[in-house]
C-alpha cells in the first residue's frame, strides 16, 4: 500500500514549496489541543499556530459543536439578495470590538481577498465620488497576501519576481524605527503633499511574513494624523495582527487614530473555517449609497459570508470570553519577557524582538538574502527533530503559538530554541 506521501507526491502541488528539494510532508492525522500529531502518533507542538491562525488549539469541542450544529441547519447559502443570522451576529460582535468609527462588514474568504475588497473600496470611494486617484503607499517589506492587489502593495521580492510587471506601481516607505521616525514622517509629508493619494495601507505594528519586524504605534499614529489631515484612505491589514496576537484585540487598540478600514482573517474562526472580512469607515460606505448603478461594489464571492465559518468565528469569539483567554495572553506574554532576558545577548542572535504573544530571534547570517537564507531549512529540519513546528521566515525563528500552550509546552520550545543557537556556536 502506498503510503499518505507518496500518494501526495502523485497528485499534490504544495504551496510555497520547493518541488524538487523540499522534503517530503508530513502527513497530519489529528489535531488535540496545541499539538498536531502524524501517521506514525508522533505528536508536535505547532509554535506557529499553523500559520498564525489557531487560536483556541486543534480539534477544539466547543467549535466543533457548534460548527456540527451550523451545518446540520444552513451550512451554505447565496448572500446576494439573501442573509442568514450567523453573519448579522458576527458583524454586529466585530463591530463591539472594532473601533467606534467601523461601521460596515463586508465578508470575503481568505486574508488576500480583504486586502483585495479593501483596496477596491477605497479606489472606487475615489471614483464613486468623482476625484479619481489610485496611488497607494505601503511600507517595504509588507506582506499583504498573494492575489495581485495584495503583492502589488506589499514588498518586491523573490516571491513575486515573475510577476513585477503585471503589479500596480505603490509608493513603498521603509518602516519607522527609532532612528528614522522623523525622516519618515518628512518624507511621507512629501509623498502627500500633492494630494493624489488614494490610500495608505500598513500592517499595524508587526511585520509579519516580512519577518516579524515590529515598529511603534507612535510613528504610526503619526502617519495616520497626516493621512486623515490630507484625507487618505488607511487600511490597517490586522490578517495576522487580529484576535489577540500582540496582546490587544487588535494591534490597533494601541493606537490614537483609528484607521478608516480593517482588513481580517487568519485568527477570524479561531483557525478553522476559511473567512475574511473588511470592515470599514461609514463616509466610505456612504460614497457607495446611490441612485446611480455605477456606483455599485460588484465585488463578491461564492462563499461570501458562509455560514459554517461565521459560526465558527462566533464561537471563537465566545470562547475568548469562557475561558478567559486573554490571561492566556497575558500568560505567554509574561513567558516571552522571561526568555527574552535570559537570551537576549546570545552571541548568535542578531536581534531579537516581542509583541505580545509573538517573538522572534534574528539569527546573525553571512547570506544577504533574507527569504531563501540556508540557515531557513536547517532551521526547520532542526525543529522537526525536536518534535516542534516552527518554520522560519529566512534567519528569523519566531514563536506564534495557540494561546493554549502551556508554561511548560513552551518551555520545551525555548530550549529547542536555546540549543539550535548554541549548537550554531559550536559549529
Ligand atoms: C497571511 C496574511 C495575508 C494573506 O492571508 P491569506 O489568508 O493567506 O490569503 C494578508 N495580510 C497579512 C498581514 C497576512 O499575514
Amino acid at each position: 500500500m502506498m503510503s499518505i506521501q507518496e500518494r501526495d507526491k502523485k497528485v499534490i502541488w504544495h504551496p510555497f514549496t520547493h518541488l524538487t528539494k523540499a522534503p517530503l510532508p508530513i502527513s497530519i492525522v489529528r489535531g488535540e489541543g496545541v499539538y498536531l500529531i502524524d501517521e506514525k502518533g508522533d505528536k508536535y507542538i505547532d509554535a506557529m499556530a499553523s500559520w498564525w491562525v489557531n487560536i483556541h488549539g486543534h480539534s477544539h469541542p466547543y467549535l466543533a459543536k457548534k460548527i456540527s450544529e451550523q451545518l446540520s441547519t444552513l451550512e451554505h447559502a447565496i448572500f446576494s439578495g439573501f442573509t442568514h443570522e450567523p453573519a448579522v451576529k458576527l458583524a454586529e460582535r466585530l463591530l463591539e470590538k472594532l473601533p467606534s468609527n467601523q461601521s460596515k462588514i463586508f465578508y470575503s474568504d481568505n486574508g488576500s481577498t480583504s486586502v483585495e475588497v479593501a483596496l477596491k473600496m477605497a479606489f472606487q470611494y475615489w471614483s464613486n465620488i468623482g476625484l479619481p486617484k489610485t496611488k497607494v503607499i505601503a511600507f517595504e517589506n509588507a506582506y499583504h497576501g498573494d492575489t495581485f492587489g495584495g503583492m502589488s502593495v506589499g514588498a518586491r521580492n523573490a516571491f513575486n519576481s515573475p510577476f513585477t510587471k503585471l503589479l500596480f506601481d505603490v509608493i513603498h516607505i521603509p518602516i519607522p524605527t527609532k532612528a528614522n521616525e522623523q525622516f519618515i514622517v518628512n518624507q511621507f509629508n512629501e509623498v502627500v503633499k500633492n494630494n493624489d493619494i488614494a490610500a495608505f495601507v500598513f500592517e499595524p505594528l508587526v511585520q509579519g511574513a516580512g519577518g516579524m519586524l515590529m515598529y511603534s504605534e507612535k510613528a504610526l499614529d503619526e502617519l495616520i494624523g497626516l493621512c486623515n489631515t490630507h484625507k487618505i484612505i488607511t487600511i490597517a491589514d490586522e490578517v495576522m495582527t487580529g484576535f489577540g496576537r500582540t496582546g490587544k484585540f487588535f494591534a490597533s487598540d494601541y493606537l490614537k487614530n483609528n484607521p478608516d478600514i480593517f482588513c481580517l482573517s487568519k485568527g477570524l474562526t479561531g483557525g478553522v473555517m476559511p473567512l475574511g472580512v473588511t470592515t470599514c469607515a461609514e463616509f466610505i460606505y456612504e460614497a457607495f449609497l446611490s441612485d446611480d448603478k455605477m456606483k455599485t461594489f460588484f465585488h463578491g464571492h461564492s462563499y461570501t459570508a458562509n455560514p459554517t465559518s461565521c459560526s465558527a468565528a462566533l464561537a471563537s469569539l465566545e470562547l475568548f470570553d469562557i475561558e478567559k483567554t486573554f490571561l492566556n495572553i497575558a500568560r505567554i506574554e509574561k513567558q516571552h519577557a522571561i526568555f527574552y532576558e535570559k537570551i537576549k545577548n546570545h552571541p548568535q542572535l542578531l536581534d531579537i524582538r516581542k509583541l505580545g504573544t509573538i517573538i522572534a530571534f534574528e539569527i546573525k547570517t553571512r547570506e544577504h538574502t533574507h527569504y531563501l537564507n540556508s540557515l531557513s531549512e536547517k532551521i526547520s529540519t532542526f525543529f522537526i527533530s525536536k518534535k516542534i513546528i516552527l518554520r522560519p521566515l529566512g534567519n528569523v525563528i519566531y514563536i506564534l503559538p495557540p494561546y493554549c500552550i502551556t508554561d511548560n509546552q513552551l518551555q520545551e520550545v525555548y530550549e529547542a530554541i536555546e540549543t539550535f543557537l548554541d549548537e550554531l556556536n559550536e559549529n
